[in-house]
């Protein structure tokens, strides 16, 4: 407990209220007012602020990193002249579910072993490919630094492609992604 001695333990003889009480923690009574407990019997889980379900998709997550006005569409931004049609529909699939990852696959009734081909860590949902899988991770991190160079838009589409591509030449030609010909390969796509 706090790294305090076991010996010690039997001389901690104070509780919350003491310290509510005595006024240590003026605005604990207003932060703790504050809080809704909930009459539902559920589970902890992460929420997202920013959507009314308290769910992330990829949608969301495209419009947090390609912030584009309040009046334009996703759709509007994604079916951009600037941008290859065939790169513009790769994401059109991916925020319709319609790709083929393993996760889809197996809401369709398809019972296949599930795991990531670029990280092997973990199986393959959308969320884990294209938000959260080791390899993806570097390429945002990589997007937020460059942010303001770019058009921002554009150069979400091509990372979502580019993913999208490392995983199919490593599940299906082995050929293993070398993250700098990948980023190499953005920042031409989106000049
Ligand atoms: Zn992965």
């Amino acid at each position: 407990m706090l790294h305090i001695p076991q010996h010690l333990h039997r001389h901690l003889q104070s509780t919350v209220a003491d310290f509510r009480t005595n006024n240590l923690f003026p605005n604990l009574m207003n932060h703790l007012n504050q809080v809704i407990i909930p009459l539902d019997d559920k589970m902890d889980r992460l929420i997202w602020m920013h959507t009314d379900s308290g769910d992330l998709t990829l949608k969301d997550a495209y419009l947090h990193f390609a912030p584009i006005g309040p009046n334009i569409s996703w759709a509007q931004s994604i079916w951009n002249v600037a941008i290859p049609p065939s790169k513009s529909f790769m994401v059109w699939r991916l925020f319709h579910n319609r790709l083929p990852t393993d996760e889809n696959l197996a809401s369709r009734g398809f019972q296949l072993p599930s795991v990531c081909s670029i990280c092997n860590k973990s199986s393959e949902s959308s969320l884990h490919l294209f938000l959260q899988c080791s390899f993806t991770t570097v390429l945002w991190n990589w997007h937020s630094s460059i942010k303001g160079h770019v058009t921002v838009a554009a150069a979400v589409i091509y990372i979502f492609n580019a993913i999208w591509s490392c995983r199919n030449l490593l599940r299906f030609e082995d050929i293993i992604p070398n993250l700098n010909s990948t980023i190499s390969m953005i920042s031409a796509n989106n000049k």
